[in-house]
């Protein structure tokens, strides 16, 4: 089969249509472009090159697969998040850019109040807890309640090159000592949102996602803890969900203050120790 990469997008915008709707395009062409080893941005530069059987065939696997409603994101096996690789399956939270706004709050923190040690609490695949460390001095620790996400944080960690010390913990169960810093993006999905949930995020592992019923369950734990785990003048950063800000920050006994993000959605709780 003679197929240029120009067909190869046309038809593969075509077929996903029905579940990518308006982002078929730019799926195609990340899916075109993966196959074909070259960068998206150069994709029309190479539009009349003619792709080998094997990369057809790699090509139609995941159309086949994002068909099924499953992530582009875990297609490809791995998503960029604050400028850096990351590794991602479907034993983690696929990175979202409105976390960004934790890790670059965070980042401005640690320089601005001398932080020297963070926790990263919930990591997942690990992309808070490694952006901050590649993007500051401090000290890194970084839990999650599943031995599959440290399993592929550490890999993560590995990949960017970044020094965090790795826990496996149900919250702060087995954290011992304090830390200047914490940060988190715990499950805040309510139940409500569980049972209208876009087919991809289906795909997600529900302990990531879910937060009970109130989507609260996370932030009424760790409200109850975090004091014996932070230091004085240390600081506590939560994602929220976008109507959780006044019912997340009645929770805490503490000065606190809400962050909006660039779509001006409420998304991140700072928790002054
Ligand atoms: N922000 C995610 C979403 O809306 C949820 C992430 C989380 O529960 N921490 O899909």
């Amino acid at each position: 089969m003679n197929i240029k990469i120009s067909e190869a997008v046309r038809e593969a915008k075509i077929m996903i249509e029905p579940v990518a709707q308006e982002e078929a395009l730019q799926q195609a062409k990340i899916f075109v472009a993966t196959i074909a080893g070259i960068d998206v941005g150069a994709l029309s530069i190479h539009a009349d090159m003619i792709l080998l059987d094997e990369q057809l065939s790699d090509l139609g696997d995941m159309v086949k697969r994002r068909l099924t409603g499953e992530p582009v994101q875990y297609i490809l096996g791995e998503w960029e998040f604050y400028g850096l690789p990351f590794y991602v399956d479907e034993r983690v939270l696929i990175p979202r850019q409105d976390t960004e706004l934790l890790v670059e709050t965070a980042i401005q923190m640690i320089r601005e109040r001398g932080y020297h040690t963070c926790l990263d609490l919930c990591t997942g695949s690990g992309c808070v807890g490694i952006s901050i460390a590649k993007n500051s001095e401090v000290q890194m620790t970084a839990s999650d309640i599943s031995k599959d996400a440290i399993d592929l944080a550490t890999e993560n960690a590995e990949r960017n090159e970044a020094i965090v010390t790795f826990l496996e913990s149900d919250l702060f169960q087995g954290i011992g000592g304090k830390f200047d810093l914490i940060v988190c993006n715990p499950p805040y999905l309510t139940l409500d949102d569980m049972q209208s949930l876009q087919p991809e995020l289906k795909f997600e592992p529900k302990l990531a996602l879910y937060g009970g019923g109130d989507g609260l369950d996370y932030y009424r734990k760790i409200a109850w803890e975090y004091k014996r785990h932070l230091n004085e003048n240390g600081t506590l950063l939560l994602e929220i969900g976008n109507t959780q800000a006044s019912t997340a920050a009645a929770l805490f006994d503490a000065k606190t203050s809400v962050l909006k993000d660039l779509c001006g959605n409420t998304r991140v709780l700072v928790v002054e120790g």
